[in-house]
């Protein structure tokens, strides 16, 4: 349903171009949760902007860059090629793909009421009065588990507790009936019972109305209760994609190793946590060959990772790394 290819987003800065995201590609099955997941400054948010093209002045989307959508009616759109003031995108943005973000405030102007800014949205896609939108409104608010949705209909968004606020995004972004979500951290600023909470209402509210979710998050550990697959990134570029549960057992990638020897786990208090060593580069000093050369283990034994960019392989049929050493491997096993 969804298709992007050789996406690659730069930025300009007093300092240059800048690349934040670089030749990203993957797809999208209806009804799939596809994770995102990588440290700040590795693209995942940027990457899913530019699905709904809401990048800011600054940023420039490379001339290749596709990102082929089935909308709801069976049509398919470049979302790449339309103008950006298209009645089509308008249409994209809310009506066909929605996103929620780990800071409401990001969706809920303080100066109107979460009632009003609900019926406003609705109104824009949906051709419906303010009192039939008012009462879809409140179903919605009803639908995720908000006490008291006729009262809070006409609050504003501060006068609700971190996990309601969640609540009333998520009924706000899934009242026009989107055919995918875009999470950008939903759960990162709450307490882990509320978090888990969030998690469980998402995937119901996806079981019900059968929408693909494009889940991002820096937490591996967060991405595995909620995702099929995971995109995992690192600057801007794809490191390893693949069902979640292997990735997690039998991670391919370096850097996915890394992430995943520095998780924390209840069953192993006594392992010693290990860091991934290093720090993430400036954008503005991106390493030339493999991106994560300049912090993985296996780099200094391997000459190609510093000059020459790995693309993804598959090592399995649905398991993609990009890695010289995975490369090297997958070959050798084929001849
Ligand atoms: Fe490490 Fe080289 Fe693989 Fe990059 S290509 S992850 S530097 S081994
Ligand atoms: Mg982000």
């Amino acid at each position: 349903m969804l298709t992007v290819s050789n996406l690659s987003v730069r930025f300009h800065t007093d300092e240059g171009l800048v690349t934040a995201v670089d030749d990203l590609s993957f797809a999208l099955q209806p009804g799939q949760t596809l994770g995102i997941v990588g440290e700040s400054g590795s693209g995942k948010s940027v990457s899913t902007k530019a699905l709904m093209r809401l990048l800011p002045d600054y940023a420039e989307l490379d001339a290749n860059s596709h990102i082929v959508y089935q909308t709801k009616k069976g049509a398919y759109v470049d979302i790449a090629r339309l103008d950006a003031r298209s009645k089509a995108l308008k249409q994209v943005r809310g009506g066909e793909i929605a996103m929620i973000f780990q800071e409401p405030s990001a969706a809920f102007s303080p100066l109107y009421t979460i009632g009003n800014q609900m019926i406003e949205g609705i109104r824009l896609h949906r051709d419906v009065s303010r009192d039939q939108a008012r009462k879809l409104a409140i179903e919605m608010l009803d639908r995720v588990g908000m006490t008291n949705p006729e009262l809070r209909v006409d609050q504003y968004a501060f006068q609700l507790s971190g996990g309601m606020r969640q609540r009333a995004m998520i009924a706000s972004a899934l009242v026009m009936r989107p055919a995918v979500l875009i999470a950008d951290e939903p759960t990162t600023a709450l307490d882990v019972t509320i978090q888990a909470q969030i998690l469980d209402l998402l995937k119901e509210l996806q079981q019900d109305f059968g929408m693909a979710i494009i889940f991002i998050s820096h937490d591996l550990a967060v991405i595995s209760q909620i995702a099929d697959d995971v995109l995992v990134m690192y600057l801007g570029k794809e490191m390893e994609t693949g069902p979640v549960r292997r990735i997690i057992r039998h991670p391919q990638h370096p850097y996915t190793q890394g992430l995943i020897n520095a998780i924390p786990r209840l069953e192993e208090l006594d392992r010693p946590l290990l860091p991934i060593p290093g720090d993430i580069p400036s954008p503005l000093e991106r390493p030339t060959g493999c991106v994560f050369h300049t912090r993985c283990p296996h780099a200094a034994d391997h000459p190609r990772c510093h000059t020459d960019v790995p693309i993804p392989a598959q090592t399995q049929p649905d398991h993609l790394a990009a890695c010289h050493l995975l490369t090297e491997k997958v070959l050798e096993e084929t001849v």
